[in-house]
């Protein structure tokens, strides 16, 4: 029987392990703070930010909404997160991506006072991460670890290949993996679009973790008998139904399930735990810079 892993349930745990904290920090005077800022007028964009939004309302993390007009100079960006920098209410910091064009990516991301870049994608973070310090981890690799672990999926000694080496997911996976720490001890293998047969190299993985954002890039043939599979991809592609349009992952997912030992479905995979990391990396630099002990597993 292929194990069909539940994103939402898995995330759900989370959340009210976090709730606990929360209770915690509140009991010492300290209500956890994410600020979010948009500055951009994209509809999947305005979406994630306020997922976000309700999931912080949810379990007692207070968010505070930022707009920006996406047609004003990045200096007007660059004031407002120098400014949450200095406020202590805000204890997390979030500029959804993308940015426009004409703003500096990573100079946004370097203006975040480390300590309340809870994406993780702060270079100081990220060089922690890789020196296996890590402080915060990056949401959405931190809740694929979260998932195989919720499925007994142990990685020791495994052979893993994750399809994408973006800074967000592909790279931070890898990194997260060959931890010498609970959830890593992996053997990795880091696959992008000049992987010559990759194929080849799914058919010999344990663990297959694919984050390209390739519809159905990932199907059954491509894959062992007994193979543990996790989808991060979401795309969105024309569907016959009411929508117009439906939701998928880089996997197959029917061909792949007569495979895999265990898969993630899309949506209702991944996705919920991205957030739940996110409300995790929140409570954490609460903790952090208030000097109450939220100790989070
Ligand atoms: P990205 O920045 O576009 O990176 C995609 C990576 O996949 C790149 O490294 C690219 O290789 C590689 N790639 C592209 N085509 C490939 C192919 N045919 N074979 C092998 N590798 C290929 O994307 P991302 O931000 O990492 O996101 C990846 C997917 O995950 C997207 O669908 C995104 O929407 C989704 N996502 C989901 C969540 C969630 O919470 N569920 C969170 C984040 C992202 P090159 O480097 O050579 O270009």
């Amino acid at each position: 029987m292929t194990r069909i892993i539940d994103g939402n349930e898995v995330g759900n745990r989370i959340r009210n392990e976090l709730e606990g904290r929360v209770d915690t920090l509140e009991q010492q005077g300290v209500t956890p703070g994410l600020a979010t800022v948009l500055m951009s007028d994209d509809g999947a964009s305005e979406t994630y930010v306020s997922m976000k939004q309700q999931a912080c309302d949810e379990i007692g993390i207070e968010s505070y909404h930022h707009e920006i007009d996406p047609d004003t100079s990045s200096d007007v960006l660059m004031d407002r997160i120098d400014a949450l920098n200095e406020n202590p209410g805000v204890h997390g910091i979030l500029v959804q991506m993308p940015v426009p064009d004409h703003v500096d990516e990573q100079a946004v991301l370097e203006r975040i006072d480390p300590m309340k870049d809870v994406d993780g994608f702060h270079p100081e973070n990220v060089g922690r991460l890789v020196a296996g310090n890590p402080r915060f981890k990056p949401c959405t690799p931190h809740g694929v670890q979260k998932l195989l672990a919720a499925t007994d999926v142990e990685t020791e000694g495994k052979d893993v290949i994750v399809v994408g080496r973006s800074d967000i997911v592909g790279k931070p996976m890898m990194n997260l993996l060959i931890q010498k720490a609970p959830m890593g001890n992996a053997t990795v293998t880091v696959c992008h679009s000049r992987t010559t047969d990759l194929a080849e190299k799914t058919k010999n993985a344990d663990v297959v973790i694919a984050a390209a954002g390739v519809p159905e890039l990932v199907d059954g043939t491509m894959l062992s008998e007994d193979t543990v599979v996790v989808d991060v991809g979401v795309s969105r592609v024309d569907a016959d139904n009411e929508r117009g349009y439906e939701i998928v992952g880089d996997v197959e997912f029917e061909s792949a399930k007569q495979k895999a030992s265990a898969i993630t479905p899309v949506p209702g995979g991944v996705g919920p735990l991205t957030i739940a990391m996110l409300l995790y990396n929140t409570v954490k630099a609460a903790g952090l810079q208030t000097g109450v002990d939220v100790t989070l597993p």
